[in-house]
């Protein structure tokens, strides 16, 4: 499958993407699909109704809409899910993205995987232009590994990792810290990942959706999970960023890097770049607020991009100035209904 040449748009410069509170909006996450080969138990029930095939964008609309983002000034395009890599034909729409990073419009196009399907996609990701893949992995140890992700096979990731690397790709693991779970391994996670050169980046875990188990029993707060590393750890803060809501340490110990996201015990919501795209086209402004802009209907409603645009302006005029996200036991709706995997992660 291709995408046909006269759909392919050129990123032709419009104006850039400010919202009311002066914030650029240089961050597009698109969530390709619903659907994953995992069911991590703080991402999704166990027993999850996905979207009808039908209700998600084609990768030619989602070729254009992104291309539509590019031209509002989207420097940096992160390609999610559910899982991204079992979206069929995914690699058409990467190879087809990266001529917004030939062109110069782009400066980074990447994505957020599970690593299951890695080993077999590493190097076409490496040769349309990815430079950076993201990998999900709570914990090294391969029974845990498999009860949190309800299915997943921790070696098959690992031959992922071990293939992204050898194709040079670089690769960031992320980790949900939770509580009882995977608390006391994040040192030896963190010590795997230095020693491969590759960052680590703990994040707390939201409330988005129902999943079965009660939040405030995965809840593992960050700030606690630093002072706890730093009786062992030498931390230094440093400057470094890649775009993204993380906030980075230096390990002195193992040279790596280590960085927090911490949705709740301290939002940077006031810095937040970023919106999201579901794989229906529906852009949401602020991952932790339900309201949310159809993109779909003006992209299907003219070949032109200009009621698209017009929908896109009319949604960042509205991004809310933050979230808040609370896990207590006296809450127990989740702050929004939606779970993760069809907001992109
Ligand atoms: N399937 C891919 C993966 O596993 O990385 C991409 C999608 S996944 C939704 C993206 C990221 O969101 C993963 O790192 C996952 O651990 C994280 N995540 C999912 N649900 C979360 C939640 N409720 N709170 C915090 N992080 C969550």
């Amino acid at each position: 499958m291709n995408i046909r040449p006269e759909i392919k748009q050129e990123a032709i410069a419009r104006a850039p993407l400010v919202d009311r509170f002066a914030r650029a909006i240089t961050y597009l996450r698109v969530s390709v699909t619903d659907r994953c080969d995992f069911r991590c138990v703080y991402c999704m029930a166990e027993n999850m109704t996905f979207l009808p095939k039908r209700d998600l964008l084609s990768l030619e609309e989602l070729d254009r809409l992104c291309s539509a983002f590019v031209a509002r000034g989207i420097k940096k395009l992160r390609l999610t899910g559910g899982e991204p890599l079992v979206r069929r034909d995914i690699m058409v729409l990467f190879r087809s993205l990266s001529r917004h990073l030939a062109s110069g419009a782009l400066e980074e196009l990447t994505l957020t995987t599970n690593g299951s399907q890695l080993s077999r996609f590493a190097k076409e990701l490496a040769d349309a232009g990815v430079k950076r893949v993201n990998v999900s992995i709570d914990t090294l140890d391969e029974a845990k590994f498999h009860k949190l992700t309800r299915w997943g096979d921790l070696k098959k990731v690992l031959e992922g990792v071990d293939a992204a690397q050898s194709a040079g790709l670089h690769v960031k693991i992320n980790a949900v810290a939770l509580k009882d779970e995977n608390e006391l391994e994040i040192p030896a996670l963190m010590e795997w990942a230095h020693s491969r050169g590759m960052d680590l980046s703990l994040i707390e875990v939201m409330p988005l959706g129902e999943v079965g188990p009660e939040r405030v029993d995965q809840y593992l707060p960050l700030s606690l999970v630093r002072a706890r590393l730093a009786e062992r750890y030498t931390l230094e803060d440093i400057d470094y960023r890649t775009g993204g809501p993380a906030r980075y340490v230096r390990v002195k110990e193992t040279g790596g890097r280590l960085g927090f996201i911490t949705p709740l015990t301290h939002n940077f919501c006031e810095g937040c770049n970023r919106v999201r795209v579901t794989c229906t086209g529906t852009l949401f402004m602020c991952l932790g607020q339900e309201d949310s802009a159809d993109l779909r209907t003006p992209l299907r409603a003219s070949e032109a991009d200009d009621l698209l645009h017009m929908a896109i302006d009319d949604a960042i005029a509205r991004k809310p100035k933050g979230h808040d996200f609370v896990i207590d036991r006296r809450t127990k709706q989740p702050a929004v209904s939606r779970h993760m995997s069809m907001t992109g992660g």
